[in-house]
Formats: structure tokens, C-alpha cells, sequence
């Protein structure tokens, strides 16, 4: 079992990265797996090094150590050449081709191929995007059951490079869960939406194998949005300050998504034990954290 945390580099760590982390270390611990960490800063122009540091800074305070992919530091900026071999390939077997719709152009998530056959020359300022099929893509998630995503009503072409030369988000990490051989992809519910649009694009990259995947609840606010960097009062900087221990930042996260039922100090090393076995996740017994 190999999984990855991927936080972007755009912000400090908050409370939602950290029940994120819990749910990673927590369900590789359980299942004797190993956590590779990913900096997923593909959009050059909203990630900021400072925040690269902040990220690393806090993990390593809270005590979530990587296996793999801190030294040296796994960066997707680094990985120009892998992206581009790889759109190589899917060009030579799909119809990726040049847009120069504009967001506002295209209203919404979906894109209805406008570009497709404009035979546009692939200049700067210019997006790349592949033409998605009809067709289902039906998948196990350990939390949420069976899903089935039809990527070309959901979200139509894919966009793989955006006007700005970044490569996007959907092909980045699909490119990487394939050649980091990722056996589990565990992130936030809101992430559940990209996943057969992913299951798409590396099938088109030629891969039959896939990854298990587990989507998990999220700490929302009390009018129901997801947390956001800029919930000051949830950043990981501001508990520090206020003199809260790793421990009870851990443990604020888990009760605030229902791994446990109060909020108690929580150490790293006994976050395997919320998932007492992978397959069959629930909310264990824990055992009251001695590390403060
Ligand atoms: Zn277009």
C-alpha cells in the first residue's frame, strides 16, 4: 500500500489539511503502508515558496512524517519534462488539440468541445485540451460506495494546460499517482467529483490498473461551506500561537469530521488505530494521548 498527501502551496495549513493527513497516516499506519509526500504546486502563479515552508514546517510540528518525498523534496514545478512526455503519448493515441476559450467563455465546469476541430496552432496563450468520449467510469470508494461519473457530460474535453502554460490540476495528478505507483488515493469529498474523469485520462495514458480510492468527510463550517485559507481561526499557525499542542490540534480535526466522538489530545502514532482495519473503517477506541 503506497499513499500520498498533497497539499498546494497556496496557503497555510489548516484544520482541513490536518483531518486529510489524519485520514493518510492513519489508513496507511493500519495498513502497513507507506505515505509519500507530493507538493502539488502545478499553478505557478497562486503557489508561493513561503507557503511551501509553512506547510513543511507545520507537518513536521504535528508530527505527520513522510516515507518518501521530503528529501529531496517532491515537487510537481520539477516535473515539467514527465508532463510533457506524457501529453506526448496521449497525443499520439487521442485528439488533444489547442482552446483559446476563456473561462468566462465557457461558463460553468463543462466544455462542450468548442475548439475541437478548429485545428488551432498550440501558441502560447493557448490551452491544450483532450477529447473526452461517452462512456462510464464506475468505481469502489472505502467511503462512499459505488460511484459512477460520466466525464464527458460532467465535464466534457479536459482541459491539460491551461492558457497560462500550467499544466492542470486533473492531468498532474493522474500523471503522478500512475508513475508513483499510488495504491490508494485518499483525499476530501469535494475531491470525489475528478475521479472518473481521472480513471478516464489514465486509461488514455494506457493504464488498465487503478488505484483503491477513499474520499472523506470534511470539516464544514456552520452554514455548510468547506473551510478555506482564509478561516484564520482554523490555520495550524494560529493553534500554535494560541499554545494548543500537536496532539490536540490532531484531536480538534478528528472530532470536528466524527473519528472520535470528544475532542481529546490525539498523538500521530496512535491515528492507525481510528482504522482498525483498512477495509473495514470505524471509529476505534482511542486511547488518550500521552505525548502532550
Ligand atoms: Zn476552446
Amino acid at each position: 500500500m503506497r499513499t500520498r498527501f498533497a497539499p498546494s502551496p497556496t496557503g497555510h495549513l489548516h484544520l482541513g489539511h490536518v483531518v486529510n493527513a489524519i485520514y493518510v497516516w492513519g489508513l496507511a499506519r493500519a495498513g502497513g503502508g507507506r505515505v509519500l509526500l507530493r507538493m502539488e504546486d502545478h499553478d505557478r502563479i497562486r503557489c508561493r515558496p513561503e507557503y511551501e515552508s509553512s506547510i513543511l514546517e507545520d507537518l513536521e510540528w504535528l508530527g505527520f512524517a513522510p516515507d518518501e518525498g521530503l528529501h529531496p523534496l517532491l515537487r510537481q514545478s520539477d516535473r515539467g519534462a514527465v508532463y510533457q512526455e506524457a501529453l506526448e503519448q496521449l497525443r499520439a493515441a487521442h485528439h488533444v488539440y489547442a482552446c483559446d476559450c476563456s473561462r468566462r467563455h465557457i461558463m460553468g465546469e463543462r466544455y462542450v468541445g468548442f475548439c475541437r476541430d478548429r485545428h488551432l496552432a498550440a501558441d502560447f496563450g493557448r490551452g491544450l485540451r483532450i477529447q473526452i468520449d461517452e462512456g462510464l467510469e464506475t468505481f469502489d470508494d472505502l467511503f462512499l460506495g459505488t460511484i459512477e461519473h460520466e466525464p464527458a457530460r460532467q465535464c466534457g474535453d479536459l482541459l491539460l494546460r491551461d492558457r497560462d502554460g500550467n499544466w492542470t490540476y486533473q492531468f498532474a495528478v493522474t500523471v503522478d499517482d500512475v508513475l508513483q505507483q499510488i495504491t490508494d488515493v485518499i483525499r476530501g469529498e469535494d475531491l470525489a467529483s475528478s475521479t472518473g474523469r481521472q480513471l478516464r485520462l489514465r486509461r488514455m495514458l494506457g493504464n488498465t490498473d487503478r488505484p483503491r480510492f477513499a474520499h472523506h468527510p470534511l470539516i464544514l463550517k456552520p452554514g455548510g461551506e468547506k473551510l478555506s485559507k482564509s478561516d484564520a481561526d482554523v490555520g495550524v499557525r494560529e493553534l500554535r500561537q494560541a499554545g494548543l499542542s500537536p496532539a490536540d490540534v490532531i484531536g480538534r480535526a478528528a472530532a470536528a469530521v466524527g473519528l472520535v466522538e470528544h475532542v481529546e489530545p490525539l498523538a500521530v502514532q496512535d491515528l492507525g488505530r481510528l482504522f482498525v482495519a483498512k477495509d473495514a473503517p470505524r471509529v476505534g477506541r482511542i486511547h488518550r494521548a500521552s505525548s502532550r
